[in-house]
């Protein structure tokens, strides 16, 4: 048995690993609520917006149409007035015959306001107003100007004009006139009511801070809501909101207005026929209101369970750390108590100085191997060992020496004693013996160890000088009667005396008993 004994500190990297994943755990599901919260806004955030952007995209779509029923049925009155005109000279006498009829499509035409026909001079021939305005010239108008160069025979939506008679906002939808040879005869104008337009707008919901506006295809505001007075006729085309909408026909787009700078989720439509196009604008402030209010208790709940987690977790790490710690030092304690028990064991059974079992445990040995008996034909051998003329050494060299040739040579009995299957043990003093069980020749085994002792190389010249010999006894179980222990310890100490006798450094068997070699 080895007498090194070592307490064994087992590795505790897999407690910190588990502390370790639980930590990372506990990080993990945080993050992963943290995450799932961050998608969830962003995608309810993305569906508000698109939820507008839809709703936008169809208020303006109606409205689209709702207009360009107005403007088209405009249109389409001073197209059959044109086209009546046309065919006949234009007399005052002709023109007074139309006004009836006149007076009650306009009166039929909720959105419109008046038809005036003017004619290649510029001046009022008919109107369908009760009163005659003041300023009946209408000769300096843009739209006026648009038909005397142009040829164009089509329909012309014009900018908003502040009537100055009726002191109402209104938009000339105008046509040329022209004479049998195709020269410009006049313009026969519709104007449609904005208030009327404005009245329809603000029947639509968009919010406290939404807007609707009708613009013309080159910026001009023609109607808004909300309408402060001061938006009609305004010019847009230099703004960023009209050039995105240029050129095109539904889309959807988020803007700052130039009017009044909120930020819209606007939703654009071009009139089928018109040059105009609808803007129905939600403020993005407004569709994310709700939201964002649900957003902050989405995200407060989110944190505060996170909090939670990250508490109750912490607190089961610090438990599971304990708990850890407790174990490994339990264990630890009880590893340290198993070597010292083993130390403890070691120093019971073995001699402190040569390391050889001592003589407690070669008796138990002793009467272990008596008490089983041997079941084989080999007999149970004691070999008693004696150091020849030991007093000698310890006389001569001292006592410290005396221990060193103990110690050396209870190493050769040890080694002998190993190689032949043997038990090893210091009887006491300078006498070992060695157990030999079911063994061939134990004669010979006790001969090779006396021969390895006298063969020793001393280091020390003084011990050289001495000749360090042992004497053997051989003992064997079966050539008597042996009842105990003591009878077997008896017959090899009686052996040891016999080789003593014959004049030491010699193997004796018990002279009671046969001899086997
Ligand atoms: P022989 O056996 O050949 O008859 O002569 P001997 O000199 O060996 O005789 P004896 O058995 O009387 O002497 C043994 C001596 O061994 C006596 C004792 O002082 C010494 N001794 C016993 N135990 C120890 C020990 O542990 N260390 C040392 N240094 N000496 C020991
Ligand atoms: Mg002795
Ligand atoms: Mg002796």
């Amino acid at each position: 048995m080895s007498s090194a004994i070592s307490l064994q500190h087992r590795p505790r990297w897999k407690e910190v690993d588990v502390i370790r994943r639980a930590r990372w755990f506990i990080v993990l599901v945080c993050l992963l609520v943290v995450l799932a919260n961050a998608w969830s806004l962003v995608e309810g955030r993305t569906r508000q917006i698109r939820q507008a952007e839809l709703a936008n995209l169809n208020l303006a779509r109606a409205l689209a149409l709702q207009m360009d029923a107005v403007f088209g049925e405009a249109g389409r009155l001073i197209e059959n007035i044109a086209f009546d005109l046309e065919q006949r000279e234009l007399s005052d006498a002709s023109l007074q015959s139309m006004q009836p009829a006149l007076v009650h499509a306009v009166a039929q035409m909720a959105h419109l306001d008046n038809v005036v026909i003017i004619d290649a001079a510029g001046r009022w021939r008919l109107h369908t107003q009760p009163t005659s305005p003041a300023d009946t010239d209408k000769g300096t108008q843009p739209y006026f100007e648009h038909h005397r160069f142009s040829p164009s025979a089509s329909a012309f939506v014009g900018a908003p004009i502040l009537d100055r008679a009726s002191r109402r906002w209104i938009i000339p939808v105008t046509k040329r006139l022209n004479d049998p040879f195709g020269h410009f005869a006049g313009v026969v104008l519709a104007t449609v009511d904005l208030e009327q337009i404005g009245r329809v707008l603000a029947t639509y919901e968009v919010g406290a801070r939404g807007a609707i506006g009708l613009i013309h295809d080159n910026g001009t505001v023609l109607a808004r809501r909300p309408d402060d007075g001061q938006q009609m006729g305004r010019g847009l085309a230099s703004s960023r909101l009209h050039q995105i909408f240029a050129g095109r026909t539904r889309m959807s787009a988020e803007a700052t207005s130039p009017i009044d700078g909120e930020v819209r989720i606007f939703g654009f439509q071009h009139l089928p026929y018109q040059p105009l196009y609808v803007l129905v604008g939600a403020s993005k402030r407004e569709v994310l209101r709700v939201w964002v209010r649900g957003a902050v208790v989405q995200s407060a709940a989110v944190l505060t369970m996170c909090l939670v987690i990250g508490l109750a977790g912490a607190s089961v790490v610090r438990a599971v750390r304990q708990r850890v710690l407790a174990e490994s030092e339990a264990r630890e304690a009880g590893l340290a108590l198993e070597a010292s028990n083993l130390q403890l064991s070691h120093l019971v059974r073995h001699d402190a100085l040569t390391g050889l079992a001592n003589r407690r445990y070669l008796d138990s040995m002793l009467a272990e191997a008596v008490a089983r008996g041997s079941a084989s034909r080999n007999p149970l051998a004691l070999l008693m060992i004696d150091v020849d003329h030991f007093k000698a050494v310890n006389d001569t060299l001292g006592h410290q020496a005396g221990d060193e040739c103990l110690r050396r040579v209870a190493t050769v009995v040890r080694e002998i004693s190993e190689r032949e299957g043997g038990f090893a043990a210091r009887y006491g003093g300078e006498e070992m013996a060695v157990l030999l069980l079911d063994h061939e020749r134990p004669m010979a085994a006790a001969e090779s160890l006396r021969e390895a002792i006298e063969c020793l190389v001393w280091p020390d010249t003084a011990l050289l000088a001495q000749k360090v010999t042992v004497s053997v006894g051989v003992a064997l179980a079966d050539a008597m009667t042996l009842e105990t222990p003591d009878d077997l310890i008896a017959a090899a100490d009686r052996a040891l005396y016999a080789a003593k006798a014959a004049g030491r450094n010699r193997v004796a068997a018990d002279p009671h008993a046969g001899s086997k070699s």
